[in-house]
């Protein structure tokens, strides 16, 4: 049985005092809820301040990116041991923007993914497809091609603290998800994929996340189906309530 997991992505949104205020709200709203994984992505610049205010509660830190190095001459990087450092268990890795604004290719991904690995932090990899390549049925070739190069090279022992996050970029943002049998698919193939790759046992216990436009209206219904094994949450995620919300709706599943 996989735990439910869900990742709020702030993006970069929130000063430090912002982040401090949602926090704390969100301590207060999900404290009594059990059953859940919960993880904020906040800014790297709020990390630090988020990381003490998160002691003693179940509340988990990302960071958004980090370089492929540990240390060393990289002007402007940060590197899986800072993350460390500043208390992160996750990192998100190949979120579609960072794909689109940043080039970053499916080989710098794997750079990544193995570096967090390789530093006890567990990569949040995303894939999807955009809108041309699902109008030309393209869609399993996308996550099948982001998939293999990205994972390649890691071992049975790195690939159990994996985690897949499935987000169609024409959901991202845009208010229009996926439908949920129309994201199963998708998980479905994952799942399928990752066994040929590793093997069944590592493949069913791997969690795979929707991303796209989850919202309190659609989370329920996205989350009843059985290869959603939880959210990365953009947007929804910057409001205490809503992101609550949709963290309930996992646990009552
Ligand atoms: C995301 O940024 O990963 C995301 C899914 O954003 P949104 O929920 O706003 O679509």
């Amino acid at each position: 049985m996989r735990k439910p997991l869900i990742i709020g992505n702030w993006k970069m949104n929130n000063s430090i005092a912002e982040s401090s205020l949602l926090i704390e709200k969100l301590k207060k709203s999900l404290k009594a809820i059990a059953g859940v994984e919960i993880v904020i992505a906040p800014p790297f610049t709020s990390l630090f301040c988020l990381s003490a205010i998160i002691k003693g509660s179940d509340i988990k830190l990302a960071a958004q990116n980090i370089f492929w190095e540990d240390r060393g001459a990289y002007t402007g990087e940060v590197s899986p041991l800072m993350i460390v450092d500043l208390g992160c268990e996750y990192v998100i890795i190949g979120h579609s923007e960072r794909r689109e604004y940043f080039k970053e290719s499916d080989e710098i991904v794997n750079k990544k993914v193995r570096s967090a690995l390789r530093n006890k932090v567990k990569a949040v990899v995303c894939v999807g497809e955009s809108i041309q390549e699902r109008e030309e049925d393209k869609t399993m070739q996308v996550i099948e091609s982001q998939l293999r190069r990205g994972l390649e090279g890691l071992t049975l022992n790195e690939v159990k603290e994996l985690t897949i996050a499935y987000e169609p970029i024409w959901a991202i943002g845009t208010g229009r998800n996926a439908a949920p049998e129309q994201a199963n698919i998708v998980h479905r193939y994952i799942r399928r994929l990752l066994t040929q790759l590793f093997n069944e046992e590592i493949a069913s216990g791997i969690r795979i996340l929707y991303g796209g436009s989850v919202k309190p209206s659609n989370s329920a219904e996205l989350m009843s189906e059985k290869e959603i094994d939880g959210f990365l949450v953009g947007g929804a995620s910057l409001e205490a309530d809503s992101f609550t919300q949709i963290v309930m709706s996992a646990c009552m599943v």
